[in-house]
């Protein structure tokens, strides 16, 4: 049995609730028809042209994306534009394009729990989050302390990466807060977690001399090496879904490269 676009939209809504995203965030179907069937859905961290490019030679009709496709608003839609062009040509195309950001970032078996799995967190609890929320960040304890390079290797290992910046405010690593993508906004709510390392990407120096000022080991790990994880979960767990409920849909995953190579 084919799904349609709406179909599909109701079920990530399911899987992936909108109310879970931070409310300047734009999540959701951003192109496409309602009513077009679906074969072949791509997941992706980015709406991006290598991705576009995939999507079209696999004969994909929707992207699903972690990043938002449209993220600011837009007041002229041309080729002009490297962003509006991409979307023009995936429209042209007939490619749906689907988001799921920080509510894929909050949600139990999101961006944040599965990198509190790869790094063998365990009693793992939400933080950085709003009345009942769970929170978007996760925060859990190593099952035993280690030296913050040797914690640090690790972390390249699960998450395939050659660097990782290291700001160690001498502590041992034992409780660690994590938080994929663009974190530093939440590095008070990390202290307050009780955490003595915070994992997370986009560290600027000045958020490192934050960070050391606060007494709590920083590591960073990279906006993209962070959040690439989640898309195989997530490809993963909308295709025992769409099996479950009877849909034919295949669901493959998108090769990205990291866009930030250190050399
Ligand atoms: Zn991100």
């Amino acid at each position: 049995m084919n799904i349609l676009v709406k179909e599909l939209v109701k079920i990530m809504g399911e899987m992936v609730p909108a109310r879970l995203a931070e409310d300047w965030d734009n999540v959701g179907l951003q192109l496409g028809r309602n009513e077009k069937e679906v074969r072949v859905i791509l997941c992706a961290l980015d709406f991006s042209a290598e991705v576009l490019e995939q999507a079209s030679q696999l004969h994909a009709d929707i992207i699903v994306t972690h990043h938002p496709a449209i993220f600011r608003s837009i007041k002229q839609f041309t080729d002009r534009d490297w962003r509006t062009g991409l979307l023009l040509e995936a429209a042209r195309k007939d490619i749906a394009v689907y988001s799921a950001h920080t509510n894929l970032d909050s949600v139990a078996g999101g961006v944040n729990d599965v990198l509190a799995n790869l790094l063998e967190l365990q009693n793992v609890e939400g933080f950085a989050g709003e009345d009942s929320m769970e929170g978007i960040g996760r925060v859990g304890v190593l099952k035993e302390i280690s030296d913050i390079n040797v914690f640090a290797d690790k972390i390249k290992s699960v998450l395939k990466l050659k660097h990782v910046t290291v700001i160690p405010a001498g502590r041992p690593v034992h409780k660690v807060a994590v938080c994929g993508g663009s974190g530093m906004d939440f590095l008070d709510c990390a202290v307050q977690s009780g955490a003595d390392t915070y994992v997370t990407g986009d560290v600027k120096f000045h958020d490192a001399q934050e960070a050391l000022g606060k007494h709590i080991n920083l590591i960073d790990a990279t906006h993209q090496g962070t959040e690439l994880p989640v898309v195989n979960e997530l490809a993963d767990r909308l295709a025992l879904r769409l099996s479950r409920e009877g849909y034919t849909a295949k669901v493959l995953v998108a090769k990205e490269t990291q866009l930030l190579q250190t050399v």
